[in-house]
């Protein structure tokens, strides 16, 4: 096939191929592997490993060709085996990390060439993976850094500007979904707020909840969940803080099981995979279970 022809040619001198590695350049994988003389392992070139220095790195056209010199398959990403399930995995967790980083992240059809898929392939990846959407992945880590930001005293505007918000009115029309409060109140730790909150378990371990009667105002999860009440406390240290009833605990419990993300999804590191199920309970705890007033 001619683009396995112009491949192979553009990845047959070191410069190229050394090029690829550096960009994680997955439309190279298949076509070299190179092996890191300090650690002894062979990796893809879109391998997500730290990058090891030039001058101990060397390429080899097969796995095969490397693990004869003595060099063992990087486990991160196998080169050997035809693991493309790995592989896609690998790529919903770069894209991840691209979203977590960047205040203004490039777009899908960019970050999906970037991973060596097209705009279409990758979005039903990501969401097999998540069970969100990568645009929904990044309106919650905007929605963190606003939390964040507001947690810290910093201004409104501060808060919103270094979270990648350019407008006000989108700020403003986004702030009750991401806060459950006005930013003004969220800033003051809940200043003359009613929360109702309730700890369940979910399968990314104890989860809590908590609701205003204008929204979800927390997802927290964590290891030990006799805890998560207090980090609650923490942020809105204001708020009058109302344990739940049974009724709202049940409606919460199935809410979050609802939720629970596509089983497959275990390849993804525990820190993304509870981010992208506190997305899915912001959207299934209904508004119904918050306290009326
Ligand atoms: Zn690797």
């Amino acid at each position: 096939m001619t683009v396995t022809t112009t491949a192979a040619k553009l990845y047959n001198c070191d410069e190229t191929r050394w090029q690829a590695v550096r960009d994680r350049d997955a439309r190279a994988d298949g076509h070299f592997c190179y092996a890191v003389t300090t650690t002894g392992v062979c990796n893809r070139p879109s391998c997500t490993v730290k990058l090891a220095l030039r001058e101990n790195v060397r390429f080899f056209p097969t796995p095969e060709e490397a693990r004869a010199k003595g060099y063992r398959p990087c486990r991160r990403c196998s080169p050997d085996g035809s693991d493309r399930r790995t592989a896609a995995a690998e790529a919903v967790v770069r894209v991840c990390r691209i979203l977590d980083e960047a205040l203004l992240p490039p777009g899908l059809d960019e970050l999906a060439r970037r991973v060596g898929y097209s705009r279409f392939h990758f979005h039903r990846l990501f969401k097999s993976f998540t069970g969100i959407t990568p645009h929904a992945y990044l309106a919650a880590t905007r929605a963190r850094r606003v939390r964040e930001a507001l947690s810290l005293s910093g201004t409104i505007a501060d808060a919103m500007y270094s979270s990648g918000f350019n407008s006000g009115g989108h700020f403003y029309a986004a702030a009750p979904e991401i806060l459950g409060m006005t930013p003004r109140a969220y800033r003051a730790g809940g200043d003359g707020t009613d929360i109702r909150y309730t700890v369940t378990s979910s399968s990314l371990g104890p989860v809590l909840v908590a609701t205003t009667d204008r929204g979800v105002c927390g997802v927290l999860m964590g290891d030990d969940g006799s805890a998560l009440p207090e980090q609650l406390h923490t942020v809105f240290r204001r708020a009058r803080l109302v344990p739940a009833d049974d009724d709202f605990a049940a409606a919460v419990t199935a809410a979050v099981r609802e939720a629970e993300p596509p089983p497959l999804s275990r390849e993804l590191p525990l820190r993304i995979r509870r981010s992208a199920l506190a997305v899915r309970i912001r959207r299934t705890v209904p508004t119904a279970v918050a306290p009326s007033g």
